[in-house]
């Protein structure tokens, strides 16, 4: 349920109404708006006795939450919300682009790579320092030692960082490096790491699974935000279908049905989701058309020598051409 407060509730109304939720073994979720305070209720369905809360005094209103999540639903923020990682914004007016290889691979590639990626405008650095191979023969990244380059390739360029996490116990070592942490698609039913990453309180880019409905997406971004943890991110990254010449199928349907599902900003990786880089950009332009708030796109600087994604990793020249018609397209869009 969704208590909206009176503009002029008092912040001893406010308590008594998240004590009243509490006492009925509920969670209370406050969310401090410019004008009113929002409270949601969250927790066993059956508990809830609404009109208990509806007549005491502040309240402004209450409204069910039809949907099985709730943090994440639409409803909570319908104006969308914002993330900030470093000084970066994901959501809002501005399209927000993070490119950078697949995996960090040494300290050239990534310098390179930061460069050639602010340098094209574009705003955030990725890079897996933990992969998730489908082959344990494959590299599986360079652990500590990528996060430290990643951590330098911000120094020297001011790109704020993102980079998957693969186990809860790795989380608090991923933060200390990290602007942003990345759960992958192989992980997004990963309740564990989910539940880590929530108490961490640091920005979440969550991918969705290859198999996984949106619904499903949502509950999983309704596991990090139920520990506090507001900034999430979610990201469309293709799905399996009967297709087998692009790597996944790319659902530019989840892009306009998540964004008036959940108030969460949603991404599109059109790297993952096409597999090739011939198809990479348009991909990315019809995600900016659809109206996704940003694009999280692989780039390397000698792409036939990556350890990883290589096929389907944009050169530095066509990530800089990618960035222009992109930007292009969003001031068309009027988006900024
Ligand atoms: C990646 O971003 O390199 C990656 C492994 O993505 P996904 O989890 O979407 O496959
Ligand atoms: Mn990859």
């Amino acid at each position: 349920m969704i208590v909206t407060m009176s503009t002029n509730a008092s912040q001893a109304e406010i308590s008594a109404v998240v004590g009243e939720v509490e006492n009925q073994g509920l969670k209370a979720h406050l969310i401090r708006g410019t004008e009113r305070t929002v409270i949601v209720v969250v927790g066993e369905a059956g508990r809830l006795q609404g009109d208990v809360i509806r007549v005491m005094p502040g309240v402004f209103d209450t409204a069910p939450i039809v949907r099985p999540y709730k943090l994440a639903s639409r409803d909570v923020n319908p104006q969308g919300s914002v993330v900030h990682v470093g000084g970066v914004a994901i959501g809002g007016p501005a399209l927000t682009i993070i490119a950078g290889p697949c995996s960090v691979e040494s300290r050239q590639q990534m310098m390179e790579t930061a460069h050639a990626i602010q340098e094209a405008g574009g705003q955030m650095l990725r890079g897996g320092a933990y992969k998730p191979r489908s082959s344990p023969y494959s590299f599986q990244g360079m652990g500590e030692a990528g996060l430290e380059l990643l951590a330098e390739a911000r120094a020297e360029t001011g790109l704020p960082v993102v980079t998957e996490v693969m186990a809860p116990e790795q989380v608090a070592l991923v933060v200390r490096y990290a602007d942003m942490l990345q759960i992958g698609a192989r992980n997004m039913q990963n309740y564990n790491l989910l539940n880590a990453v929530g108490e961490s309180q640091h920005p979440v880019l969550l991918k969705r699974g290859m198999s996984a409905t949106l619904e499903e997406l949502l509950m999983s971004a309704e596991y990090i935000l139920s520990h506090g943890n507001r900034r999430v991110a979610v990201c469309e990254r293709g799905i399996r279908t009967f297709e087998t010449i692009t790597r996944n199928t790319t659902d530019i349907n989840a892009i306009p049905v998540l964004k008036s599902l959940t108030h969460l900003p949603v991404l599109l990786d059109p790297s993952h989701s096409t597999g090739q880089r011939t198809y990479v950009a348009a991909i990315a332009r019809a995600a900016v058309a659809a109206g996704a708030d940003g694009l999280i796109i692989e780039v390397h600087p000698d792409p036939d020598r990556a350890l990883s994604d290589g096929g389907q990793s944009l050169r530095p020249e066509q990530f800089f051409e990618l960035v222009q018609q992109a930007r292009r397209l969003a001031a068309v869009l009027g988006r900024s």
